[in-house]
């Protein structure tokens, strides 16, 4: 590890988490994510900046808006406690600066997607596009140290063959079944993990995706709170799939 600080990288990592939950809430919306300050959800008080220090601010405040009292989800926390520890575990185990940020810029719009897909069963182009363009620029890297495809033969095929299998099955559902079982958003995050983690990996992290979508869905089955009709995102899923396609495989 070349920054010993790990206390510092952990508050960078929870700024960072601060401004991925701004993605999360105002990407949806089309919502500016630069210029507009942060304001309570529910009553729509501007936040004071002493009210919005990450991590900190929600424990001092109970988790609740310190005007409406209010609570304010724990996703807000939870986000950024995994971007903090994220970086923290970039910096402890890679070992140069352009790994990181390239690892750390497809992890962070991984977490935004997660979020969005999960709460509004939607996954902005923009987030997809940016992914997808990672994936075909880091092919002109120099090697890195991770476990990311960089044939960019491989790349390539994984991004069509990532496209065209989700595109598939949604016809076959539509054909068969009458309803829509996933999305063209899921299409094309499978395309920018197969132009990620390679051709090889498609077929793996849509299998895996399957099985963590059965195990999800099989309670909500037998307890009757859900029925085979009901939508359930598949972008979770897939985007844990990926990650665990990278630490394992
Ligand atoms: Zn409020």
């Amino acid at each position: 590890m070349f920054i010993d600080n790990l206390f510092l990288i952990f508050l960078i990592g929870a700024v960072i988490g601060s401004f991925l939950n701004v993605c999360i809430y105002r990407l949806p919306k089309n919502l500016d994510i630069i210029y507009t300050r942060s304001s309570c959800p529910k009553c729509k008080k501007k936040i004071n900046w002493f009210d919005n220090i990450p991590l900190i601010s929600f424990i001092i405040l109970k988790f609740k808006c310190r005007f409406c009292k209010k609570s304010i989800s724990p996703r807000y926390f939870v986000v950024e406690l995994i971007s903090a520890s994220f970086l923290c575990f970039a910096f402890v185990y890679v070992f140069n600066y352009l790994d990181i940020i390239l690892l750390s810029l497809i992890f962070y719009i991984l977490v935004i997607i997660f979020f969005i897909d999960l709460k509004h069963f939607i996954i902005p182009d923009c987030l997809n596009f940016i992914l997808i363009s990672l994936g075909i620029l880091k092919n002109f890297f120099p090697e890195t140290s991770l476990n990311l495809n960089q044939d960019i033969f491989q790349s390539f095929l994984g991004g069509v063959l990532g496209y065209l299998i989700i595109w598939l099955l949604i016809f076959l559902y539509k054909k068969i079944k009458k309803v829509e079982a996933m999305g063209l958003g899921d299409a094309k995050l499978l395309s920018a993990m197969g132009f990620i983690l390679g051709i090889q990996s498609i077929f793996i992290i849509l299998f895996i995706a399957a099985i963590l979508g059965l195990i999800f869905s099989v309670p909500n089955l037998i307890s009757g709170k859900s029925s085979l009709k009901t939508a359930i995102p598949f972008g979770p899923f897939l985007i844990l799939a990926s990650i665990i396609y990278f630490y394992n495989f």
